[in-house]
Order: structure tokens, then C-alpha cells, then sequence
């Protein structure tokens, strides 16, 4: 039987004495009829496509169509050249490769969706720097990806992951909480710790508002990647300090579903109002329309 609920990954979780990669992996090959071990190849294929992507996107300086974005990381890059990152190597990377990740897909570059193209920075710039700084095998970035791949379908099966549906809450954010459910799990955090880290990620995220200029998947889509990665690894480091959501998590995916539904046509993708229509949105649209 399908797992569809947090409560019902925890439990078996806790019955079956699994993880949680463990249990989709097997879900996963009797859905699709396949041994465990090519299911796992073909998540090892997606992080092999999100390397490439990244290494791609750095090295490139290709503007969009549109001509608003496309050099913003190449400017990330000569900055990390003369200076250190704040908070070090690892907030380097997942910031850069995020934004990497996020520039090759308004190239039409090929990613992964992770949930979707407007949020496919988030879970490969903390996967892959994450990888590289603590040395993390294949069968662990697996891990991690099968387990982010679990906690995107649960929320999934109450809110459709799309800006048009329920905001950029359904997009970023749900890439926020993924990324923050399957990090906790490779440091080592239990059932109880992953889905703190989810629910934390995802709750501060509530009402994250789809209003990309012109109905562009750039601006405010392409920044918001590395920023919100950073916002998955914060949720991180509260769960494993044992910090609890005080709404539990699938509690929190109800609020979100409700969020979306109340939230105005007008900030749900099409570009009506919020940023899209601010004095400047509206004069890069004009712009663009007479190019
Ligand atoms: S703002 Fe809208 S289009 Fe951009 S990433 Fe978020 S949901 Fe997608």
C-alpha cells in the first residue's frame, strides 16, 4: 500500500524498522515493475544530470532571451575568487550551484525538475555541495535524492506542485522542505528529526507569493533558488538541535493547501499584481514587448 502521509511514513518508519529511501526504493519498484537496483540507477542518472548542469551553468555566461539574467552566477563565481564565503566552502557551493542550476534553466539548458523547472536549484546545489564537502558516496546521494524525492510525492498528494495551483509555496518551497527532510536523514537524523526539518522548512514558507515579471520563469525565480537552499540547511540545523515544528508536518501541508486556495488568482502565476506589476516589472515588460 502507498504511503501518502507523513504519519503513515512515520509509522512504517518505526514498524518496519526502515529508512525512509529504504521504503520508497521498494514502493518504487513494485509501481514500476523494476528491481530495486535499476531504480536506483535511474536516480543515479538524475544526479549525474544535475552535476553536468551545474558544471554547465558555471562555466557559462549566456543571457536569456529576455536578456535579464544569465551572468548573475559568473558574478558569484570572480566574488568567491577574491573572497570567502561568509559562512564558508559548503555556503559557497550551494549557493553557486544553485544559481548555476537556476540560470541553465531559463537557457532551456537541461535540469532536473525537482519538484519543477522554477525551483530545480534548490535540491541539487545542497545535494551536490553537500556531496563534495563531506565526501558522500554515490549510494548516499542516492539516498538523499530517493528520500527528497518520498517527501515532495506525500506533499504532492494533497497540494499540486505548481505556482498556477497554490503560489511559489508549492514550488521553492516544497523544494525547500525536500531538500531539508533528506539532508536531516543523511546527518544522521531520525524519523522525528526529518520531519521537523521538513515542517520547518515548509511552514516558514507559507503564502511564498507567484508573480514572475512578464510570466517569465526569471525574475523573481532564478535568485530565489540559492536562497532558499540556504533556507533548507537553517531548517536543518534547527531540527537536529532537536528544535520541533509545534504544528506537526502534515498539519503544516493542510495550512499550506489552505494558504493556496485563498491566495488570489492575481499571485498564483499570472502576473497581475506583487512583483510582476511593480513600476519597474511593468516597465521590463514593456520593454521586452518591444524588442
Ligand atoms: S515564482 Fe512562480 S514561476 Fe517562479 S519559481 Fe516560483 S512558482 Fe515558479
Amino acid at each position: 500500500m502507498s504511503i501518502t502521509t507523513f504519519k503513515e511514513l512515520k509509522d512504517a518508519v518505526i514498524t518496519q524498522n526502515k529508512t525512509i529511501w529504504e521504503l520508497t526504493q521498494e514502493e518504487e519498484g513494485v509501481n514500476s515493475d523494476l528491481p530495486v537496483k535499476e531504480v536506483r540507477a535511474e536516480v543515479l542518472h538524475h544526479i549525474k544530470t544535475m552535476r553536468e548542469t551545474i558544471k554547465t551553468g558555471m562555466a557559462s555566461t549566456e543571457k536569456s532571451i529576455s536578456g535579464w539574467c544569465g551572468d548573475d552566477c559568473d558574478k558569484l563565481i570572480k566574488r568567491y575568487t577574491n573572497n570567502r564565503a561568509l559562512f564558508g566552502k559548503l555556503f559557497e557551493k550551494i549557493i553557486t550551484y544553485s544559481l548555476a542550476t537556476s540560470e541553465e534553466n531559463l537557457r532551456m539548458g537541461r535540469i532536473v525538475a525537482c519538484p519543477t523547472a522554477g525551483s530545480c536549484g534548490i535540491v541539487p546545489g545542497v545535494l551536490i555541495a553537500y556531496s563534495e564537502e563531506y565526501n558522500l558516496s554515490d549510494d548516499e546521494q542516492i539516498n538523499f535524492l530517493i528520500t527528497a524525492g518520498k517527501i515532495g510525492s506525500i506533499i504532492s498528494n494533497k497540494v499540486q506542485l505548481a505556482g498556477a495551483v497554490a503560489g511559489c509555496q508549492a514550488e521553492c518551497g516544497v523544494a525547500s522542505a525536500m531538500c531539508a527532510g533528506a539532508l536531516a536523514q543523511t546527518m544522521g537524523g531520525d524519523i522525528n528529526i526529518i520531519l521537523n526539518a521538513v515542517a520547518l522548512a515548509m511552514k516558514n514558507l507559507l503564502g511564498l507569493t507567484c508573480d514572475p515579471v512578464c510570466g517569465l520563469v526569471e525574475v523573481p525565480c532564478i535568485k530565489r533558488n540559492p536562497i532558499l537552499s540556504i533556507h533548507s540547511v537553517s531548517a536543518v540545523e534547527l531540527a537536529m538541535a532537536g528544535i520541533e515544528s509545534k504544528i506537526p508536518v502534515d498539519e503544516v501541508i493542510d495550512a499550506m493547501r489552505q494558504t493556496g486556495q485563498l491566495m488570489s488568482p492575481m499571485l498564483k502565476e499570472s502576473s497581475l499584481a506583487g512583483l510582476a506589476t511593480t513600476k519597474t516589472g511593468l516597465k521590463l515588460k514593456e520593454k521586452l514587448v518591444q524588442q
